[in-house]
């Protein structure tokens, strides 16, 4: 059931109605919906969540922690990317060892960065994909910018397809700090270990939600570049909640 982005009071109303199964969007704004709920007084049990599929950025082992409690189910990754099919090049199992590639699609490679040269299993670089079954639009060692790790050793789920890890960041967002390459997630990964003191009510911060240790820093890898797992820029504040909704915000002067 596709309900878009942003209103994030209706996507909690219709998680009451609907009771889905699952729930697939960006980490960040599942969290973000998760707030909300708490916000509202409720509790994640009564949704009957089963799972939660999410992706389109770069997120934690801490971000899954928080998912999993505001949420009362767990929260799963995957991977895509628009240029290759969008969402389903690859997720993870129930085990959460890793994202199974459908390698009957996709023939994964990794590279390293500055020089392009393969590298070996287990080593960490950039992903290139090549497409083996698409017709109209085939990649051939498409470098995703994005930087994992991958793996052909059988998981303990019993699937035998190649997994890649989580994702660590973009090829691009990597910082070199003293000699020591440095992404975004990592710097999340920390602050997500480190206990929070909640802000005190009434801050200067005018209402805005306040950061709990929970969702990406501005400026992260996933505030930057978002892939495709269904909801695009979240911040309820930057959309426009309930305009060309059939008429039913027809202003005076349009009257
Ligand atoms: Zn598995």
């Amino acid at each position: 059931m596709p309900a878009s982005s942003g209103n994030t009071a209706r996507q909690c109303l219709l998680l009451r109605d609907f009771k889905p199964a699952g729930l697939c969007a960006t980490p960040s704004f599942a969290l973000h919906i998760a707030e909300v709920l708490a916000e509202q007084g409720g509790t994640p049990e009564p949704l009957g969540l089963r799972y939660g599929i999410f992706g389109a950025e770069p997120w934690t082992d801490g971000m899954r922690r928080a998912l999993e409690a505001g949420l009362g189910c767990p929260a799963y990754d995957l991977y895509g990317l628009s240029e290759v099919v969008g969402p389903g090049v690859s997720g993870e199992c129930e085990v959460r060892d890793g994202l199974h590639i459908a390698d009957d699609h996709f023939l994964p490679e990794i590279v390293d960065p500055a020089s392009g040269e393969p590298l070996g299993p287990g080593l960490q670089g950039e992903l290139v994909l090549t497409t083996l079954t698409k017709r109209a639009m085939p990649v051939i060692r498409y470098r995703t910018g994005d930087i994992t790790t991958l793996t052909t050793t059988p998981c303990r789920c019993g699937r035998t397809s190649a997994r890649m890890g989580r994702l660590v960041g973009r090829a691009d967002d990597m910082l070199i700090i003293k000699g020591v390459n440095v992404y975004p997630s990592e710097v999340e990964g920390a602050l997500l270990d480190v206990a929070v003191p909640e802000p005190r009510a009434g801050s200067s911060r005018g209402g805005q939600a306040p950061w709990r240790g929970g969702r990406p820093p501005a400026g992260s890898a996933g505030a930057q570049r978002r892939r495709d797992a269904g909801a695009p820029a979240h911040d309820p504040a930057l959309r426009g909640q309930g305009r060309s909704r059939g008429g039913t915000n027809v202003t005076e002067d349009e009257r």
